[in-house]
């Protein structure tokens, strides 16, 4: 889809960016990662932030930092002493993401973070908007980042309207930020508009202290609080997915590989897609479901991730033959399992999914049942 830089004078597009940052230097938050432009600093604190508020994380972020001050020193420490000064953020997979990466910075980048975008997105856990931000912030690399505060801002901004759901509607809204982007000071650009879609514009915007409030498209059409547009309902898939709890001596299986429909990266209860839905089956879940005896739980909550409204059923079996159902999954090099405390669940699965399972898995606990004649 065409960018709408077009119909943006370049006059406009220069005093917008103007704005923006005389804005920034005089209402940013004097937040840590800010103090220094270092590569290290900014993609920890980056990684910490993608699940975590600035506020919760901050303590957090300093200590950690006391403790690892450059890579070198997260690669050496052992993964349990990194856990322990993670603790707080959740979410664990993202610190053993970061150590693994450290290690990746020595033995390949000279300690460093790289500066090529392709090399940035080889290290663990680091994607195209975090690659974008320590690249465009600690080296004043060309990267637009595009997270769903930017997204707002520049919807409300250039007043686009459509469904923020559609593959069209993110390509338009990455040409744009990469138009606005200024070329000058990409990363301290980058990291205004995030401060201002944080502050400012945010689901119901203070337009009055907004810097942009003369120029805003919505705010002069008065769509403000109506944009980005709601999620369309005609996009939304319906579908059931079935999770299973298998136990095998005290643990619970947990699966991840990249050939599933959701949860690609992190692992999960084995689960199935059921329902009418426009999706292909996966053959691996498919064959791990027809295999295993299935005690279903008739209980069901709700979810929804991006437009799936989703039905979670869950069903329990043990197996005290683990090997067979390893052997499953040993005949696809792509799938990793692992067994884990049924306690650890929430940790080993960072997806509010496994809250919801567990209760719904306590629902189904029989109380006792009293002896004959005791009443
Ligand atoms: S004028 Fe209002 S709606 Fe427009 S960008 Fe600023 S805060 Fe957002």
């Amino acid at each position: 889809m065409e960018s709408k830089k077009e119909s943006i004078s370049p006059k406009l597009l220069s005093k917008l960016r103007k704005s923006l940052l005389s804005w920034f230097q005089k209402n940013k938050r004097e937040l840590p990662f800010r103090i220094n432009k270092n590569a290290y600093r900014i993609w920890v604190s980056e990684i910490m932030l993608q699940q975590t508020r600035v506020a919760a994380m901050l303590p957090i972020y300093e200590t950690f930092l006391e403790r690892f001050p450059d890579p070198r020193s997260l690669q050496n420490a052992s993964e349990d002493e990194v856990m322990k000064y993670w603790k707080g953020l959740g979410y664990y997979s993202r610190a053993r993401n970061l150590k693994k990466g450290a290690g990746l910075l020595v033995e390949k980048f000279s300690g460093q973070f790289p500066e090529n975008f392709e090399d940035a997105l080889s290290i663990p856990g680091v994607g195209s908007y975090t690659a974008s931000a320590v690249l465009s912030i600690a080296y004043g690399k060309h990267h637009a980042v595009l997270d769903g505060n930017v997204k707002r801002v520049l919807s409300r901004l250039f007043l686009i309207e459509q469904d923020p759901l559609l593959n069209s509607t993110n390509q338009l809204l990455g040409n744009l930020a990469l138009d606005f982007l200024n070329p000058e000071f990409p990363g301290d650009h980058n990291e205004a508009m995030m401060e201002l879609g944080a502050l400012v514009c945010v689901p119901i915007p203070i337009c009055q202290s907004c810097p942009f409030a003369e120029d805003c498209e919505a705010r002069i059409a008065g769509k403000e609080k109506e944009i980005p547009a709601a999620k369309s309902v005609d996009n939304w898939v319906d579908l059931d997915l079935h999770f299973l709890f298998l136990t095998s001596k005290d643990r619970i299986l947990l699966l991840k590989y990249p050939g599933r429909r959701f949860f690609k990266t992190i692992y999960s209860l084995p689960f199935r897609l059921e329902g009418k839905h426009p999706y292909e089956k996966d053959p691996i879940s498919e064959e791990f479901f027809a295999t295993s005896r299935l005690n279903s739980n008739p209980h069901r909550a709700k979810h929804s991730i991006t437009n799936h409204r989703i039905q979670l059923k869950l069903s329990e079996t043990s197996e005290d033959d683990r090997t067979r159902i390893e052997e499953i999954f040993r005949k696809n090099l792509d799938v990793f399992f692992k067994w884990v405390k049924e306690e650890d669940l929430k940790e080993e699965f960072p997806s509010s999914i496994s809250g919801k399972l567990i209760k719904l898995k306590n629902k189904t606990i029989k109380q006792p049942e009293l002896p004959a004649g005791k009443v």
